[in-house]
């Protein structure tokens, strides 16, 4: 890039970063993800780094990013409340080290602590009093929020000496009450908070105290301004100190001798993250000595000392380069996102599924949008929002087809359903979709078989429907792509196998509108022959425990077809098992189990059993293992820490087991 070039996109990246320091800071409402603003902020860095005369004295690379709202009183910080350089990899870690390292020499130690992702405060104390509580503001100035930071009960009025000085710490939001305030604010009509850390700065930039006093905000203390006069040499005897005194530190903190040290807590805490009760982003590594600290000394925006390394983003901006379409087993059309690759919470995501046309809609999507995508449940890549002021003009509507994209029939949108669908049944990719779904591990459990495989098979018209499958012979199999001696002869051993397979697989398996594989178990379970399935009422089935009458319609209606009847006597033919062969359901009558035919609700933390097991060996025996307790329930099992549910059981006189009664019990 020119000097010229680079001048500008400089200009464009101050604007840019103001704004977006602005929503973040001011508004506590960002309108793009932290890797968004982290990247920008990146690509300004290295402009000014490669060419230093762009550098303004104002630019956001120079400033800690807060502002001050005039609302509240101002407090003049007497140090200054810094920001923190980031470290996004093992690299830039190692680089930190390295640079720490020829500053100070080697004899030195790390303090690694959870980054908390909060909103720093500022609490002073005199003569062991709290007098004033403040945000971090720009840095140098910030808001007196005493009152609302007086709410939070962990930080101590008083504390255990008559010390005058400041602390400093990060004011967050539990997970959990995020997810009720978000709760409470949906039920309302109310904006939701972007995440824990908006939420906090939000409830205590409120000047109603009361409504700070409502958000359960807690502290974790992690500093003391000024050391000075505490005798204390070290950072970490600094947090005990502050532990002595009665201040609320995090736990989770350590020392580490060198990088490598600090480099596995890193690594550690990666992966540990999710089941913490409150966000973290990042881990803040701190050098030790204070001596060494002030050796490093500080630039106008962050300490030499310490750096904060981010974990990788859970929340990114990509390009949606095109919106592909494909027809799925039962003939719904999905249309999914292809994306221009992208790092997301560790892997690649190039594809994310859009669902269907109102989703599209809704989210007012268009082809060449710039998008906001997340892993949902930290598995499954979604599309969140567009930035819709990332959009030059060249964008694309983007329009759902009338036509099946595979069969050209079409499509129709059924009474009460958002998605589309193909309703032709000889629909060659509802046909390919069925087979993929015959074979996979839930249903047949056919190894070796993959979507690969199956693609081709049908495509050299080896195999049309799910009983051809036991027709294959190894030549067919041998002049296949990819397929050697030893994977034909495989495959055909799984083929084999599958057919001893108990009923409920075969039946999950061929694919019966609305029955997933627990119905199927149920069903195969209840019945347990497919005959006796096949000449079952509508309302034999809708009587099943767990069977819906949707269910039980979709069911009649699919042994009632001739070609299913045709299907399931040709699969017989090749000696596929059509009967049950799991645990027999116990019943009232035939079982002589105290559990029989009772209604039983587990509640609290069991000693011995997992949830799981009880709820099986329960299961066993004939019970019916229920999650609320009513006036149906038979009885209660309580474990240690059991809430409400007993208190309910308590009420209406229901018979309360502890974990010991209900194991004697169902040993006998
Ligand atoms: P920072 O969050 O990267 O690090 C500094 C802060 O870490 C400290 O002020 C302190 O509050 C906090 N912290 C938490 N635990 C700590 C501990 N144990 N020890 C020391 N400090 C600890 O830097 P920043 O300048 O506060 O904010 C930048 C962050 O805000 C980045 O994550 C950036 O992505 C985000 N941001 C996002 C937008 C947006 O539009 N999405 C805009 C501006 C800033």
């Amino acid at each position: 890039m020119d000097l010229t070039t680079a001048k500008t996109r400089v200009a464009e990246l101050h604007n840019i970063l103001n704004q977006y320091n602005y929503e973040y800071h001011v508004l506590d409402n960002p309108s793009v993800p932290d890797a968004e603003y982290d990247q920008r902020l990146h690509e300004l860095i290295d402009l000014e780094e490669q060419y230093p005369e762009l550098k303004a004295p104002d630019s956001p690379t120079e400033r800690v990013g807060g502002a001050v709202l005039d609302a509240f009183q101002k407090v003049e910080h007497q140090t200054p409340m810094l920001s923190l350089g980031n470290a996004f990899n093992e690299a830039d870690l190692l680089d930190f080290d390295r640079k720490v390292r020829q500053a100070i020499g080697e004899n030195y130690s790390y303090v690694c602590e959870l980054k908390i992702d909060g909103l720093a405060v500022s609490l002073m104390y005199e003569a062991g009093l709290f007098v004033r509580g403040a945000t971090r503001g720009d840095g140098t100035i910030g808001e007196d929020i005493t009152a609302n930071l007086k709410t939070i009960k962990s930080i101590p009025l008083r504390i255990k000496q008559p010390l005058t000085f400041e602390v400093r710490g990060e004011a967050f939001m539990p997970k959990k009450s995020f997810e009720n305030l978000n709760i409470a604010r949906a039920e309302r009509e109310e904006d939701l908070f972007a995440n824990p850390r908006n939420a906090a700065a939000g409830s205590l930039r409120q000047l109603d105290p009361r409504i700070a006093a409502s958000r359960n905000l807690d502290v974790f203390l992690y500093g003391i301004a000024d050391l000075g006069g505490t005798g204390v040499v070290a950072h970490s005897e600094g947090l005990d100190l502050l532990d002595e005194l009665g201040f609320k530190t995090n736990k989770e903190r350590r020392t580490c001798a060198n990088i490598e040290e600090v480099i596995q807590y890193v690594n550690g805490w990666t992966e540990k993250r999710p089941h913490l009760p409150y966000e973290i982003d990042g881990i803040v590594i701190k050098v030790n000595s204070l001596a060494q600290q002030e050796e490093l000394g500080m630039t106008a925006k962050s300490p030499r000392w310490a750096i904060a390394y981010k974990f990788p983003a859970e929340e990114v901006v990509t390009k949606l380069l095109d919106i592909e379409l494909s027809v799925g087993r039962t003939g719904v059309i999905t249309p999914t996102a292809i994306l221009e690759p992208v790092r997301v919470a560790g892997t690649t995501v190039s594809r994310a599924s859009l669902h269907n046309e109102d989703l599209i809609r809704d989210k007012d999507i268009k082809i060449g949008d710039y998008v906001v995508v997340k892993k949902a449940g930290d598995i499954i890549p979604k599309v969140v929002n567009v930035l819709v002021e990332r959009r030059t003009g060249e964008e694309q509507d983007f329009k759902m087809p009338t036509h099946c994209p595979e069969c050209e029939s079409e499509l129709v949108r059924l009474e009460g359903e958002v998605a589309l669908r193909c309703i032709n049944p000889k629909c060659p990719a509802q046909i390919r979709e069925g087979l993929i779904h015959f074979v996979a591990r839930t249903a047949m459990n056919i190894d070796g078989c993959g979507e690969k495989v199956i693609t081709q098979l049908f495509q050299e018209s080896l195999v049309q429907d799910v009983a051809d499958l036991y027709k294959l012979t190894k030549e067919q199999l041998l002049g296949l792509e990819r397929m050697g001696e030893k994977s034909a002869t495989k495959l055909l051993a799984a083929i084999e196998a599958s057919k001893e397979n108990s009923l409920e697989r075969l039946l999950f398996g061929i694919g019966i509108r609305h029955v997933g594989a627990k119905a199927a178990k149920t069903l195969a379970q209840q019945f347990e022959t497919m005959d006796a399935l096949a000449k079952a009422s509508f309302d034999d089935i809708k009587d099943i425990n767990e069977i819906g009458e949707k269910m039980a319609d979709s069911v009649v209606t699919f042994f009632e077809q001739p070609e299913v009847a045709e299907l399931l006597e040709e699969l017989r033919s090749f000696g596929v098992n059509m009967t049950y062969k799991g645990p027999k359901l116990v019943t009232a009558e035939d079982s002589d189990s105290y559990f029989a035919g009772k209604t039983v609700v587990l509640t609290g933390k069991l000693e011995v059993l997992t949830r799981n097991e009880a709820k099986e060996k329960l299961e066993a025996k004939g019970a019916k293992v229920a999650g609320s307790v009513s006036k149906k329930t038979h009885l209660v099992v309580a474990g240690a820490d059991a809430g409400s549910k007993l208190a309910k059981a308590q009420e209406l006189g229901v018979e309360v087991w502890d974990e010991e009664k209900l194991i004697e019990e169902l040993n006998k």
